[in-house]
């Protein structure tokens, strides 16, 4: 996929729909960076980064306190989060483990399992269950 064929907004709905947060652009104006927001504005990433850090310095009460607000109100949210990314995290180092006792890429190792399904539906499964996790967090909130 060549991006310079794209519009920008383009580039953005690919990325989107690849459920990417960001995606590559010509080189920023003011930084050069080449990567941008996928979301309206598209901003560039570094000068976002940039821009968030001196608001978080000039407005540090007012953001610990939302920080902490959320954080209150998510308890079960946060908990369930933290034990997915638990799951995704050990299964991946299993995989790594194994790819290194074998000297594999993981694409050998899951094809030498003759479980490529069982992987896929692993990862669709940890996926689904976040996604559950936050619509119900919704569902809760409305
Ligand atoms: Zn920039």
């Amino acid at each position: 996929m060549q991006s310079s064929q794209l519009t920008k907004s383009q580039a953005m709905h690919q990325a989107q729909i690849a459920g990417l947060s960001t995606f590559k652009w010509h080189p920023c104006d003011k930084c050069g960076c080449t990567e941008r927001r996928a979301y309206s504005g598209m901003m560039c990433v570094e000068c976002d980064r940039q821009r968030t850090k001196k608001y978080r310095e000039a407005n540090k009460e007012r953001c610990a306190k939302m920080v902490s607000n959320w954080q209150k109100n998510n308890r079960e949210y946060l908990r369930m989060k933290r034990q997915a990314q638990l799951e995704k995290t050990e299964f991946r180092q299993k995989l790594n483990t194994i790819c290194g006792e074998y000297g594999l890429t993981l694409l050998e190792v899951v094809t030498a399992w003759g479980s490529r399904t069982a992987v896929i539906n692993f990862y669709h499964q940890s996926e689904a269950k976040f996604r559950i996790i936050c619509s119900g967090v919704k569902e809760l909130s409305k």
